[in-house]
């Protein structure tokens, strides 16, 4: 069995914020592994004062496109796919309105897109986001899992999308989960060295999704593919921020090594908690 693992993103960046060690675990253990990613982040402003540059500024969608590209590289990924929308910006941005964004384009266009991408890949494993989006409530987070959970039932019905290459039954599926005990971890190693913690009471109200952790994939010897592939995203990420850089390395990467999912669908049965992706396949 050639093992596939598929994960479908929002935008050029989310595929290194948000379980990038566990890919590269998989990657590196000869997991083909596909990145989807819905829209060309567009609408993102160029939030790294050293990449405030007007040559940068006037082809940024190139630029995040070679940057995905390089972290995509650093987490191993074999292959990208773009569904081909624009990214539609926060809930009260212009972008919002446009009827070419990835929020506002028919839904059943979008599952079809990537219904055909799923047969073709043929992944067991799908790694998406969760129905609660409390921590970052943008409309295209909202629509990748919409577009995901409709696309992998579709996916395994033959009366569905017939055009799209014959039915392929994606086995387990997953959420992304932003751990409390993970952002408290880090929280606390702020102030245990005398470091100002960016993280509020409210960010760590907000992240209290840990009991629907069912799955924890240890990242050892991986956990500076997320650093590295957020690094590579230099109009987006700010290599001096405190959010993600703010600890001194050394203590960062030992804090909470693991990355945790949530299962959503299986077709096989597994002991949860695991700490496998493909256990039970
Ligand atoms: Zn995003």
């Amino acid at each position: 069995m050639r093992r596939c693992l598929l994960a479908v993103h929002a935008h050029p960046d989310d595929e290194s914020s948000k379980g990038a060690g566990t890919v590269a675990r998989y990657a590196a253990a000869g997991v083909h592994c596909v990145l989807v990613c819905c829209t060309g982040g567009e609408e993102g402003s160029i939030l790294n004062p050293a990449m405030e540059r007007p040559e940068v500024a006037e082809r940024l969608h190139e630029v995040r496109l070679d940057e995905l590209a390089e972290a995509a590289r650093i987490i191993g990924y074999h292959e990208i796919v773009m569904l081909g929308y624009r990214d539609s910006g926060m809930p009260e941005a212009e972008a919002n309105a446009r009827a070419d964004n990835f929020a506002n384009a028919p839904l059943e266009e979008a599952v079809g897109r990537l219904v055909a991408i799923l047969r073709r890949a043929r992944p067991q494993v799908v790694l998406t986001y969760g129905d609660d989006q409390k921590v970052y409530p943008h409309p295209d987070h909202l629509r990748v899992h919409e577009v995901t959970m409709a696309a992998v039932t579709a996916a395994a019905d033959p009366a569905q999308h017939p055009e799209a290459g014959p039915p392929w039954p994606v086995a387990k599926v997953y959420w992304s989960v932003w751990s409390r005990a993970r952002i408290l971890g880090l929280h606390e190693k702020f102030l245990e060295l005398g470091l100002e913690s960016p993280y509020s009471p409210e960010w760590l109200e907000r992240a209290s999704q840990d009991d629907t952790i069912t799955t924890s994939v240890p990242i050892h010897g991986f956990e500076d593919v997320r650093r590295d592939a957020l690094l590579a995203h230099a109009t987006q990420v700010d290599p001096t921020s405190p959010f993600w850089f703010g600890l001194p390395w050394d203590v960062a990467r030992t804090v909470h090594p693991h990355d945790d999912w949530a299962l959503a669908a299986s077709t096989v049965a597994t002991e949860l908690p695991e700490s496998d992706l493909f256990a039970g396949l």
